[in-house]
This record gives C-alpha cells, structure tokens and sequence, in this order.
C-alpha cells in the first residue's frame, strides 16, 4: 500500500533570506504547519557566523551554487561570477552583511509603476517589524525588538575616517543614518552583526521557528517541479538523497527560491514564455512571457590602492602580531576586526547636477581585495569600488534545457543600455580625487588599477568594460506590478495559475539605490501577513515621522 502523500498549510521554496523570514511568520499560528524546502545544507560551517570570514564563505564550494552569467557582449564578452548562497540562510549566509534599505524615493516609484501599496509609506513599517537597531531609538524609521540585529562597527578601521573626512572636505554632507528619510552622504554603515557574529534569517526566524513544532526543515531537498491541476498548483515534486517524493499543499506554495531560480521554477514547471518552453523540451501549462524577464543588478568597479602603510586589514610580516592578537581577542571577547565584515563605510552620492537621489553607491574597503585563488586580502591597501545604483540594462535567465538539475542561463545584459557607462566613469574619476586627497596622503598608497596609463574617457570605458563585476543584487525575473503582463500581482500572486505566490528578490520591479537583502526581508514580512490575510500594518505617518 502506498504511504499517504504528506499535506501542509504551506510549503515554502527556498531557505533563504526571505523564505526563512516566510517559514518563521506563518508557523506564528500553532494551528498552522509549514514545509520548507532547502536545496542546501545547514548552516553550521564557521565561516557563515565570523564576518570578517565574508569572502571565505562565498569561496566555500558547499555553500555556494557559484553560477556565471553566459558571455557579456558589453564587457567584453566576459562571464561573471554570480554566487548564490546554497544553505540555510541562502545568500544571507554568504554575503556582506551590508544593511541598506536603498532610498525612499525607489519605493515611490514602484508604486508610481503599478506597485500599489508598495509605496515608501507603507513599506516603511515591515522593515521596522524586522529590525533591532543597536545604534538608533525606536521611531518610524527605527525598530528596537525585531529579529534582525543591525549595528555600526564597534572598532573601524582608522582608514574609513580618511575616506569619510575628504568626502566632507571636498562639500559632500555628512550622513546620519543612511535608512533614514534621506540617505544622502558619507558615514559608517551598519551591518547584520550582533555580538561578533553574522546575523541572518535562518539564525533569527527560522531555528527558532523549528522548536515550535509545526515547521518541517527539509535540507539537501532541491525542488524540482510545481505540481498544476486544472489552473491551480497543489503541491511539488521533490528529490532529497537522490530520491524523489510528491507533497502537497493545502493552502498555498510560496516560491522564495530567489531572483535566478524562482523563475527557473517556473519554467522547468512549464509557467512563463510558451515558445522558449518549447525549445528548451519543456511542455507548457500557462503561458507567461515575462517569468524570467527583467534581470537587472548593480554593476561594481573598483579603484584599487596599495600601500607601504599597514594601517589596513590585510595579512603580512608586519601585521602579524597584531593579527594574532586580533585572532585572542575575537576568540575570548567577540570583538575587534574579526568581528567586522569589512564594509565599514560608505557613501551615497549624486555624480551630476539634478538628480533627484544619489546615483552611486562608494563602498570603501580598508584592504586590498582578494584575489579568485586566496579569499583573503594579502598586503596592505584600501579600495573604493562605485555601484552603479539605477541601471537601464535588463537582461533574462532561461532554461538551457529540461534537465532540472542545469545551471539556468543567466544573461543580465550588463551595461547593453549604452547609458550605464556614464555614471561610471564620473564616479571612478571622483574616487579617484577622494583617493589623492590629503586624508589619504599618511597612507603612502599608489593606484594600481585603473592605473596611471588609464587617464581619459575612452581608456576608463575600456577599463571598466574590462574589469567590471556585479554585486549580486540580481531582481527583477518576477516582477510585480498591475498590469497584465507582471509575474506577480501586487498581492504577490502568481497570475494565471492559482495557489503560488513569489516572495523574494525576484519581485522587485526595479533595483533600489541601496543593497536588497533587507529589501527581501521586507517584501517576505509584507507578505507573510497578506498570506494569512492579517490586517497589513498601517502605513507610516512621515509628515510627523520622529
Ligand atoms: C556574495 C553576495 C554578497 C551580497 N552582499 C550583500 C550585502 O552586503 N547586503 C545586502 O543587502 N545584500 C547583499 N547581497 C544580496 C542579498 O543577499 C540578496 O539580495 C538576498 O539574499 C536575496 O534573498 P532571496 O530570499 O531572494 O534569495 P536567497 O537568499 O538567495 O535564497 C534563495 C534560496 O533558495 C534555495 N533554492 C534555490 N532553488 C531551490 C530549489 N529548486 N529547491 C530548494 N531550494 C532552492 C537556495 O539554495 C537559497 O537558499 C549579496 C548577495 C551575495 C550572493
């Protein structure tokens, strides 16, 4: 006789960022049982919880799916790497631990674009909820009591003032509190840190989800396929050990599986374009043409500097001592630059006249950067390496075939908008000048890329067009929106198909000017209440916000 096929309120795709945060919210209710499903592993290597062990961690083949985007005509035909955290946690686990909210105005533009009630407005209090803040009072911009630890550095590096003090010098403002009403500026930035170790949702919302009985972890389990009937989705197909099994759903499946496989979900389950379905042998259930669509992310290019100073983080002769005490001290009281993830200041700016919002992100690093063969820095140096914040590139991931064990095709069309290149080159000529500036002159450091032969536009386009990385803030593949041809409704339902819903980066119909791991805690908070169809939290009052 056939064993009965295991039913559950919810199942949940993806144990990362914002699935743990899913997977956390609806076991709130006792009477409510949750399966969530992790292609990865647990979440117990070293490497996750030290921050200073950030890029470790993404070189630890076990935690990471290290996909590459196929070749970029722009960048010269290069293929990027796109790491993917592969663990509980998902790429929470493995990133830089950066707290960014991106600005108020992005929020407005969702809605603006058919978002409704994804405005800043109503966004604002589900990044509270979420949030303990270490360095600011509870207020409308603040929470004090949420799950997600946020705080400044405790001990800098002293290069950070140098970057900080020579963007004040040459008239940029200071910030306050970059998840304020206005991010604008140059400070010290928060991280997901809490006493010495990495904060992420697996940590806060789901392991404490788990002892409350009615969430089922399923680990090393890769979700193959969604299974649809008759225009609904009742449950997925699923392999773990090399075994595959059926589950259903009494209520709903919830895909956070994030913004490269989310729509690879879909596709593989026959949802999204009907003709690339059938070129890639996959039959189709519900034409979609836009899953997939809308790949977007943050393009990155730093300005390097060496020094014979060894102020910075880095290993050498000379900073030995110090970092076998660095070593105790981290051992025996959590603290110092181990405790650290190295992005410790940061810098908002607008690189030309009339803009509404900073359009480049400066994240200046106190150490050289390592290279792909050894994950830490090696010898001494400093960085600052410009974002570009609002790209118009758009790109698409696809199937390369039916087997849904295949990397997807991940081609997010860097820099096609000829645009994208002209905030670049402004920003790593003013990194440039921040870098020669007096603050730094202490620090004896030469440039060693781009380069002193690298001079005029045409040079650092090629620079840039050479070297230029993402950094890993892909969405956009199921985006939201009201208009007929979104992934996703404004509720976050899968259109055309009843009994799905998407709740991860991959709804974000244009990237915010900031880092998107908070912004997918949000998206997963907002969403837990539409879920059990709880009253949404009021929307902030900002004509009186404090
Ligand atoms: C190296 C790196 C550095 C970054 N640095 C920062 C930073 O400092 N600050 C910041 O704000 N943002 C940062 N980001 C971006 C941020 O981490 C992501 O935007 C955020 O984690 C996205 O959350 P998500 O829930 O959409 O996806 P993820 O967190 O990636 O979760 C998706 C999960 O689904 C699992 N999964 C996928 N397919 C399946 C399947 N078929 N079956 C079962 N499970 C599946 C994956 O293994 C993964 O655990 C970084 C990202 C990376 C990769």
């Amino acid at each position: 006789m056939n064993a009965p096929i295991p039913t559950y309120d919810y199942l949940v795709v993806g144990a990362g960022t914002a699935g743990c945060v899913l997977a956390g919210r609806l076991s709130e209710d006792s009477q409510t049982t949750v399966c969530i499903f992790e292609a990865g592993g647990r979440d117990n290597h070293p490497f996750i919880h030290v921050p200073s062990m950030v890029g470790p961690a993404i070189a630890t083949p076990r935690l990471n799916w290290r996909f590459q985007t196929v070749p970029q005509e722009h960048l010269n035909q290069r293929c990027i790497p796109q790491p993917r955290g592969r663990v509980l946690g998902g790429s929470g686990s493995i990133n830089g631990m950066v707290y960014s909210r991106g600005n108020p105005l992005d929020y407005d533009d969702w809605a603006r674009d058919g978002a409704t009630g994804w405005d800043y407005a109503s966004v604002l209090p589900y990044f509270v909820r979420s949030e303990n803040n270490e360095d600011y009072p509870a207020s409308t911009y603040h929470g004090r009591g949420g799950p997600i630890n946020v705080r400044r550095p405790g001990r800098p590096n002293r290069l950070n003032f140098a970057f900080i003090h020579s963007l004040e010098a040459m008239g940029f403002p200071p910030a306050t509190d970059f998840a304020g009403p206005n991010p604008e500026g140059v400070g010290l930035r928060q991280g997901l840190i809490r006493r010495g170790r990495r904060v992420t949702t697996a940590g806060t919302y789901l392991h404490p989800a788990i002892s409350r009985g009615n969430v089922d972890l399923k680990t090393d389990a890769r979700v193959l396929k969604i299974l649809v009937a008759d225009g609904r989705a009742y449950g997925l197909l699923y392999e773990c050990n090399g075994i595959q099994a059926e589950v259903h759903a009494r209520k709903e499946i919830i895909l956070s599986a994030g913004a490269l496989q989310s729509p690879q979900l879909l596709l593989l389950s026959g949802i999204g374009p009907a003709n690339e379905l059938q070129a890639a042998g996959i039959q189709p259930v519900y034409e979609l043409p836009n899953v997939g669509r809308n790949l977007h992310d943050h393009l990155a290019c730093p300005v390097l500097m060496s020094s014979k100073n060894s102020t910075s983080y880095g290993i050498s002769a000379r900073a030995l001592p110090r970092n076998i005490a660095n070593f105790f001290e981290y051992l025996i009281r959590r603290s110092g630059p181990l405790a650290s993830n190295v992005f410790e200041s940061v810098a908002f700016l607008k690189t030309a006249p009339g803009l509404d919002r900073p359009d480049v992100q400066f994240v200046f690093q106190p150490a050289m950067r390592p290279s792909p063969k050894f994950p830490l820095p090696v010898g001494h140096g400093h960085a600052i390496s410009p974002v570009v914040l609002y790209p118009k590139s758009r790109g698409k991931v696809t199937l390369a075939g039916p087997d849904p064990h295949a990397a997807p095709l991940i081609d997010p069309a860097l820099l096609s908008a000829p645009e994208d290149i002209e905030p670049m080159i402004r920003a790593i000529k003013l990194a440039r000048r921040i870098l020669a500036s007096d603050e730094f002159k202490p620090y004896e450091a030469t440039e060693i890329a781009p380069g002193v032969n690298i001079q005029n536009d045409l040079e650092i386009d090629h620079f840039i067009r050479s070297t230029a990385y993402t950094v890993h803030h892909q969405v956009g593949t199921c985006r939201m929106g009201s208009d007929a041809e979104s992934v996703v409704d404004t509720s976050l339902k899968l259109r055309g198909v009843d009994g799905v819903r998407i709740a991860d980066a991959s709804v974000i119909p244009s990237v915010v000017g900031g880092n998107t791991n908070a912004v997918a805690i949000m998206i997963a908070e907002k969403a837990a209440d539409l879920i059990r169809n709880k009253p949404l939290l009021p929307a902030a009052s900002l004509s009186s916000a404090n």
